[in-house]
């Protein structure tokens, strides 16, 4: 079994300074070359350096170690992330269910959590479907579902240049050119370009998804599913989603049945990221 940092650290720290130390972390990467992303408390901020050398010791696949110095925050959904240790060059391949995604954690979105999320939307996706994704990002549903499905198609949007980058390298990597289409811009300018309809569109931005429900409604085929998410308290999960998406239906002459719903993950405590599965008409 392999050592966590505490025990790690147990001979060179004293246990009151030991309690603050983080036990989790996420890593990002391969067997070949990971970073690992860790939110350090205040009162430990001085043995940075010490954790850091704990994971690379731990973790001999790991080559950077960044600590996570703020939220998500702006409108590419990033955080501050300041290496800590390590290869300054934090370009990694993260491999997740049979797909490889490249991506500098430092320039865009991507979240090993949401890996059962992606698996879940995955299961819901039939063969033949076109597939919308607003706010792709590096492209892990457009990728995961396309590998996945062999006879889907799916068009996947993105404002971050860097993030639409990666997800045109994310393509060619998994070998879905002829699947995936992926487009860097607004969803405000691109969707309504767009000719197609979709049988199912995805709004992987929980916050101000809600602000392109009218853009998204229209790209619905009849019959098509909408997947909406949101964030919501726990004492009412899915009463506000509802009515942002019915809301925008009824103004666009639409008819909405809801379909499903997930409890996605915590987001701070209490509140949870959810989505609303509707199927429109
Ligand atoms: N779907 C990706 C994933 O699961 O990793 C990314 C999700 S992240 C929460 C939201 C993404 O939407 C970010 O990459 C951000 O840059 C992008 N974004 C934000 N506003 C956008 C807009 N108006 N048009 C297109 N993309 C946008």
């Amino acid at each position: 079994m392999r050592k966590t940092i505490k025990e790690y650290l147990q001979d060179r720290l004293p246990d009151d300074i030991l309690e603050d130390i983080p036990s989790s972390f996420d890593i990002l990467g391969s067997r070949e070359k990971s970073v690992a992303l860790i939110e350090i408390p205040k009162e430990v901020e001085e043995f940075a350096p010490l954790i850091a050398e704990a994971i690379m010791v731990i973790h001999k696949n790991v080559e950077s170690v960044l600590s996570k110095e703020s939220g998500r925050e702006g409108e590419y959904r990033l955080r501050k992330l300041e290496l800590i240790a390590g290869n300054p060059n934090t370009e990694i391949i993260h491999k997740e269910s049979g797909c490889r995604f490249k991506l500098d954690p430092r320039e865009t979105y991507f979240s090993t959590r949401e890996s059962t999320e992606r698996e879940r939307i995955n299961q819901k996706v039939n063969p033949g479907e076109k597939v919308l994704v607003m706010f792709g990002g590096v492209g892990p549903f457009a990728v995961c579902i396309a590998k996945k499905h062999p006879t889907v198609k799916v068009t996947t949007i993105e404002i971050n240049p860097k993030a639409h980058q990666y997800c045109v390298k994310n393509v060619k990597l998994n070998k879905i050119q002829d699947q995936v289409t992926p487009i860097l811009g607004d969803v405000r300018d691109i969707c309504p370009e767009l000719d197609d309809k979709f049988d199912r569109v995805l709004m992987p931005l929980p916050k101000g998804a809600n602000e392109y429900l009218d853009l998204a409604v229209p790209k619905v085929k009849c019959e098509g599913v909408l997947h909406f998410y949101h964030w919501a308290h726990e004492d009412d999960l899915w009463s506000e989603a509802e009515v942002l998406v019915k809301d925008i239906a009824d103004n666009l002459g639409r008819k909405v049945e809801f379909i499903d719903h997930q409890q996605v993950s915590l987001y701070s405590p209490r509140v949870y990221k959810i989505r609303v599965d509707a199927l429109i008409f």
